[in-house]
């Protein structure tokens, strides 16, 4: 009999670079450098068995272009060394090396999908900001300036030949951004579990996709105050059906801490034991359907203390250090059945799941 006391550790590529830090929005700006300072400074000072810290490349204008138009790439660059801070939107603005860390935390999404694709490592988690889920191939939005999971998505297309991609975006906000880069995609099969009505008012259940990506986006609003148990359920109840019949090639994961229950933006009650269960669950469909190929990146999280605390249970479940669970205490409230039920029946007959 195997000896399953002794846990493998697996190897996680980490890029990280202090240039992000440098990325410096005006006046209190919640995305602030000092989530990341927190971050690496918890890296450092208690390294995690597995974990592999490496630099990452800026992202080539080639792989900027798959996702971006080149009006939007060209009025980020020109924010490149700005005096004094530019408000790109309400809610988005570039200091003078806004620019430099955005292709930073761009070009770690194309080298994680490298490094996982090429087997170098078993799975990657870039800690790099600005974040990028809600930015629009042409429009700027919501603290993002280059959508890093979708231009690592069209990264793993392009470059490495991919067929199927799954991207799972459990931030407490819509990922507005990447659901537009692959709307019209069966390549790219995009579910998002997000609080609704809330920023960025996306996510309906309705918004399913259109042509050949009809069925292929997947979006569950949920309601305030949603905690562990109802996102446990919806995963393994609505989600893990429709993954098991798209069988994707790589996962790859909108990584947002802004669900906890102490960020002061979100509003929904997640824990650490809640991550614990739902990255465990991630990374087994990993490994039942794409040979293990997991890809995360950060997106929001906005109370310094629970970011860390949660990047370092997801990185114990990644490494192996941590013993997974799949299940969360707790019954999952009638809403979060309700959602369920219409997000299901929402999905076109073509592409329905059993
Ligand atoms: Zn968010």
């Amino acid at each position: 009999m195997p000896d399953y006391s002794v846990r493998m550790t697996k190897s996680v590529l980490v890029p990280r670079d202090k240039r992000c830090l440098n990325h410096r929005p005006a006046g209190g700006h919640p995305e602030s450098p000092e989530r990341l300072a927190a971050l690496y400074a918890d890296l450092d000072s208690r390294p995690i068995p597995g974990v592999r810290l490496a630099s990452p490349p800026e992202a080539s204008k080639e792989a900027l272009l798959r996702v971006h138009t080149p009006a939007y790439i060209e009025a980020i660059e020109a924010t490149a060394g700005t005096e004094r801070p530019i408000w790109l939107d309400p809610d988005t603005c570039a200091s003078s090396g806004s620019y430099q860390a955005a292709l930073l935390a761009a070009g770690a999404a194309c080298m994680g999908v490298d490094e996982v694709l090429s087997g170098r490592a078993d799975s990657t988690f870039p800690l790099v900001r600005p974040p990028g889920h809600h930015a629009e191939p042409d429009t700027i939005l919501g603290f993002c300036l280059f959508n890093n999971i979708a231009i690592g998505a069209a990264h793993a297309l392009a470059v490495h030949g991919l067929q199927r991609i799954l991207i799972l975006d459990p931030d407490v906000h819509h990922g507005n951004g990447t659901q537009a880069a692959f709307y019209d995609s069966d390549k790219v099969l995009y579910v998002s579990t997000h609080r609704h009505p809330f920023y960025p008012g996306t996510g309906w259940f309705d918004e399913v996709g259109v042509g050949k990506g009809a069925g292929y986006t997947f979006n569950v609003p949920l309601p305030y105050g949603t905690g562990d148990a109802d996102i446990l359920y919806v995963y393994h109840e609505a989600v893990a059906p429709i993954v098991r019949s798209f069988q994707p090639e790589l996962i790859m994961v909108s990584a947002g801490f802004d669900t906890h229950m102490r960020d002061p933006l979100g509003g929904f009650q997640m824990t650490e034991e809640g991550y614990a269960a739902l990255y465990a669950l991630f990374l087994s469909w990993a490994e039942q359907y794409s040979a293990g190929r997991i890809f995360l990146t950060l997106e929001g999280g906005y109370n310094d203390a629970a970011l860390v605390d949660s990047v370092r249970t997801v990185l114990g479940i990644l490494t192996g250090a941590q013993e997974p669970s799949l299940t969360v205490p707790g019954e999952p409230s009638q809403l979060a059945r309700q959602a369920v039920e219409r997000a299901v029946s929402s999905r076109p007959a073509s592409t329905a799941t059993g």
